[in-house]
């Protein structure tokens, strides 16, 4: 039997980094820590290895396609597939950044939401039967859909809205943003929020299409948020320690062969919330 492998995104620091140890820890097979620059990724791996831990390293910058079509190649011919993805990678402007919502909001959007896209684009298909996928959102994204026009709530909660349709109405959100115009358009004041609102819902879509299109290969696919983390996104006044963030995506990981559920749900404290 070939030799199961899992890989986590944006994981030389933070929460990726903490889901790399607890992995290295619980996951039979090979761990992946991959980072768009290869010395922060390689010091992680050391500080990891200081532990006694043993886990390979690839680089993958989400934003760049090619990047993300090496790695994919790279994991098909090395591995034949993939057995768990962890979308970690992620950014968010500080408060006090003063730049303008447009520009935060294509930046954010472009990581967050489209580049996450890409990645499950051309990942989805290598994920191997019995695979797990996470896609790490926030709650942040559920409460602004909660903010969203009651159209716009309808449809992204629709059953019949397509990855097409989002990712359309992720790009009007932009759009509106840099017209300054996204409040008329139904929109919240949170570009993080919108980003992390339009993963959850790309989640509930590709959940939806996969028990459609591979009905016996048993893939559970969620998102879920890790709380809030002491990291460099959230800051020293968080709660919650990396290795404490990294419980529900590492809970969702490594669902245990045979399970069914949760799949196409939003998930924290390892517990499906409403969505
Ligand atoms: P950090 O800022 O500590 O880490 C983010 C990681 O993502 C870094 O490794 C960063 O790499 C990487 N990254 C950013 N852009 C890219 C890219 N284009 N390609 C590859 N890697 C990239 O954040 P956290 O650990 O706090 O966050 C991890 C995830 O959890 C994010 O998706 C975040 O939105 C989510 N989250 C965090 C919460 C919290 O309280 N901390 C709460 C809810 C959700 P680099 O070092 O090169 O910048």
């Amino acid at each position: 039997m070939s030799t199961r492998v899992a890989v986590v995104t944006g994981s030389n620091k933070g929460i990726g980094l903490a889901i790399v140890r607890a992995l290295c820890r619980q996951f039979r097979g090979d761990v992946y820590l991959t980072a768009r620059d290869l010395g922060r990724g390689e010091e992680a791996v050391k500080s990891l290895s200081s532990e006694g831990l043993n886990p390979k390293f690839h680089q993958l910058d989400i934003n760049d396609v090619n990047s993300i079509r090496t790695t994919a190649d790279y994991f098909k011919e090395t591995y034949g597939g993939v057995d768990v993805l962890v979308n970690n990678a992620g950014m968010a402007f500080r408060d006090s950044d003063p730049s303008p919502f447009g520009v935060q909001a294509e930046v954010t959007l472009k990581t967050n939401f489209f580049a996450a896209r890409d990645m499950l684009t051309h990942f989805l298909p290598l994920i191997k039967p019995g695979g797990r996928v996470v896609n790490m959102s926030s709650t942040i994204g559920s409460n602004a859909l909660k903010k969203c026009s009651s159209d716009l709530q309808q449809r992204l909660r629709s059953d019949d809205i397509t990855e097409d349709e989002l990712a359309a109405l992720m790009q009007r959100f932009v759009d509106e943003a840099k017209k300054g115009e996204h409040r008329q358009g139904g929109w919240p004041d949170t570009a993080y929020g919108v980003s992390k609102m339009g993963l959850t819902v790309l989640t509930v879509i590709q959940a939806r299409r996969l028990s459609k299109e591979r009905p016996t290969d048993a893939i559970l696919l969620n998102a879920c948020c890790p709380g809030w983390v002491r990291t460099d996104m959230a800051g020293d006044k968080a709660p919650k320690s990396p290795d404490e963030g990294a419980v529900t995506p590492v809970y969702l990981a490594l669902l245990p062969a045979g399970a069914t559920e949760p799949h196409g749900k939003f998930v924290s404290d390892k517990q499906v919330q409403p969505w």
